[in-house]
């Protein structure tokens, strides 16, 4: 069977399975076994396909059927133009994300400063950051060890040496360490689906971590945190930037105009979502 063949199969089989991304899905997996780029692909879809590698193919293809995301069966996604290792101890960065990333640049504007990310997972945002301003320094902080290991690899994999990573739940890590512990920029994409929304049976989400996504108090409870506790780790005229449900704006606004930051606004999603709040500490 030549590999276009095998692609046409698996895909005939991934959109019978419901996914909404059957050729790339087939694709993105090929590739995967082969170790090879698309373009390869389609330069030589017409050679015959190995019986080691169809076999190692239609494993994974199943797997796909079932629904696992292809993040989770190829190790990796891509985020801000970089291969960043994933695992299912932690959510796959997501497009809308690069949208945080783009804010906290554009606040940015000095050759050196600090940043902390919260809740870093992957190290998605971290690394991306770290990646545009090398004279920053980058601190990403995770509850979850699987986290910090894995981001640490991706900041090894893409020797990002300005950003670090340590294991903390939110900024317990930082107590005690006083003006140490103040950053120009602290940003986080925190947990903040609610328990009962019927997204969360729906595609990659469901295989993804839980505490990645969920958040008590109708999903705020994790920003509301965030936006309280934030005001010790800035220092004077430093920003909180936070990303949440494309209904939450007005909430994130109003909690962060209630805890006294100055300049709140929201920054819109590919989607045109309202995807982003920030707010200034008073200095
Ligand atoms: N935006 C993600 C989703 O809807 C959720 C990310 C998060 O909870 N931080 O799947």
């Amino acid at each position: 069977m030549t590999l276009d063949a095998l692609l046409a199969e698996a895909t005939a089989s991934l959109v019978a399975a419901g996914s909404p991304s059957a050729r790339l899905d087939a694709e993105v997996l090929l590739c995967h076994v082969l170790g090879v780029e698309r373009t390869w692909l389609y330069t030589w879809g017409d050679r015959d396909a190995d019986g080691e590698a169809t076999g190692r193919f239609r494993a994974l293809l199943a797997r796909r059927m079932a629904g696992e995301p292809v993040a989770y069966l190829t190790g990796e996604r891509e985020f801000w133009g970089l291969t960043l290792a994933t695992d299912p101890s932690t959510l796959i960065p997501r497009p809308d994300t690069e949208t945080l990333v783009e804010a906290a640049l554009a606040l940015a504007t000095t050759s050196g400063g600090r940043l902390l990310d919260l809740g870093t997972g992957s190290g998605a945002i971290a690394l991306a950051f770290a990646s545009e301003r090398p004279g920053w320094r980058v601190l990403g902080l995770d509850i979850r060890p699987e986290a910090v290991s894995l981001a640490r690899q991706n900041a090894a994999r893409h020797a990002l040496a300005n950003a670090v990573f340590d294991e903390s739940d939110w900024f317990a890590a930082l107590a005690g360490q006083g003006e140490d512990a103040r950053f120009d920029l602290v940003v986080s994409n925190p947990p903040y689906i609610a328990a009962d929304d019927p997204h969360l049976a729906e595609g990659d989400v469901r295989f993804e971590p839980r505490s990645a996504l969920v958040a008590g108090g109708e999903g705020l409870a994790d920003l509301r945190h965030l936006v309280a506790a934030a005001r010790e780790h800035l220092l004077p005229g430093g920003w909180l930037l936070l990303e949440h449900g494309f209904r939450q704006a007005e909430a994130v606004r109003e909690a962060l105009v209630e805890a006294g930051y100055a300049e709140v606004a929201s920054r819109r999603d590919l989607a045109g979502h309202e995807r982003i709040s920030l707010g200034r500490h008073p200095a």
